[in-house]
């Protein structure tokens, strides 16, 4: 029987993830249907058990839901555990399982498709929400020089700050306000607040961009407000969060089936539509 997995949120009519998991499926020869399921907001827990009781294998998901994820999965990854959100359920005999690959697949964007090396590298991470959350442990994993954490809100950032303190290499978090940026320069800028959503950019201090930097910005759609503010500030190369999703979309894959499947092909197809 073809195994059954989808993507819950709501909304979700949106969302690339049929897509790439078909592709995904073909270019692995796996036998998987993969759909898309909007759940109302209060009935979360709801939708994912009648999807289990129907034979599904396994849920990515989406806003507005990685919090109640977390708290639905009865075992979870140490990436979950450190981004206190799931974005990927796996079913079995065991129960519900909980990981995040967001991260993981953010890291994978820059290293394997942007060909950073990013130890001993200066990072700023703007934003203290869920993305930025999940970023901070795979971002430390990769020894960085410096990884600063910046929020409008700052008290965000210290607390964040505070809390992945314990993981970070010789004291490498640094965290605070957009004010303390001045002066700063950084190879790597991503932005992992929702500004460039509502249409915004996050107004940063000239010099920010180190010569020969990359600015990188999680929301995808070509280029977005920081990344049109980021080359109006000199920033040399620049990405959106196209390939963080594919990326993210190939960890849960690797995690349902024990195959990694490609990327490149995939990221080319949905960058030609
Ligand atoms: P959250 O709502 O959890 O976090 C919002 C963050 O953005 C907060 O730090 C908030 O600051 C900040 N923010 C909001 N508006 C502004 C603004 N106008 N100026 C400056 N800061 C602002 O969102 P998420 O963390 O879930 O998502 C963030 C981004 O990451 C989104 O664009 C999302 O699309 C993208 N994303 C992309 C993925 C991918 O696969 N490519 C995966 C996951 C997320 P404050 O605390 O001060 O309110």
């Amino acid at each position: 029987m073809t195994d059954r997995y989808a993507v819950v949120g709501n909304p979700v009519a949106h969302s690339k993830s049929p897509r790439i998991h078909a592709a995904f499926a073909r270019l692995t020869n796996q036998d998987l249907s993969y759909g898309a399921i909007l759940a109302p907001r209060d009935g979360f827990a709801d939708a994912v058990r009648a999807f289990i009781a129907a034979g599904g294998r396994g849920l990515n998901v989406t806003v507005p839901f990685k919090l109640e994820a977390f708290a639905l999965a009865q075992r979870r990854s140490p990436r979950a555990e450190a981004a206190q959100a799931v974005n990927t359920l796996a079913f079995s005999g065991e129960g519900i399982f909980g990981d995040n690959t967001d991260g993981a697949g953010l890291v994978a964007d820059l290293t394997r498709n942007l060909g950073l090396s990013l130890a001993g590298t200066r990072i700023l991470l703007l934003g203290a929400g869920g993305a930025a959350r999940g970023a901070l442990l795979p971002l430390l994993e990769q020894r960085p020089a410096l990884l600063h954490l910046a929020n409008r809100t700052a008290d965000k950032a210290r607390a964040l700050g505070e809390e992945f303190a314990g993981r970070a290499a010789g004291g490498c978090l640094e965290s605070g306000g957009f004010a303390g940026l001045a002066g700063r320069s950084f190879d790597l800028v991503i932005n992992a607040t929702a500004a460039s959503l509502a249409g915004e950019a996050t107004p940063l201090p000239a010099g920010v961009f180190a010569p020969g930097s990359l600015a990188y910005d999680m929301m995808y759609g070509g280029e977005t407000p920081f990344l049109s503010a980021a080359r109006s500030q000199g920033a040399d190369r620049r990405a959106d969060g196209l390939g963080m999703l594919v990326e993210q979309a190939a960890e849960s894959f690797l995690l349902w089936r024990g195959v990694r499947p490609p990327t490149a092909p995939v990221l080319a197809e949905l960058r030609g539509a």
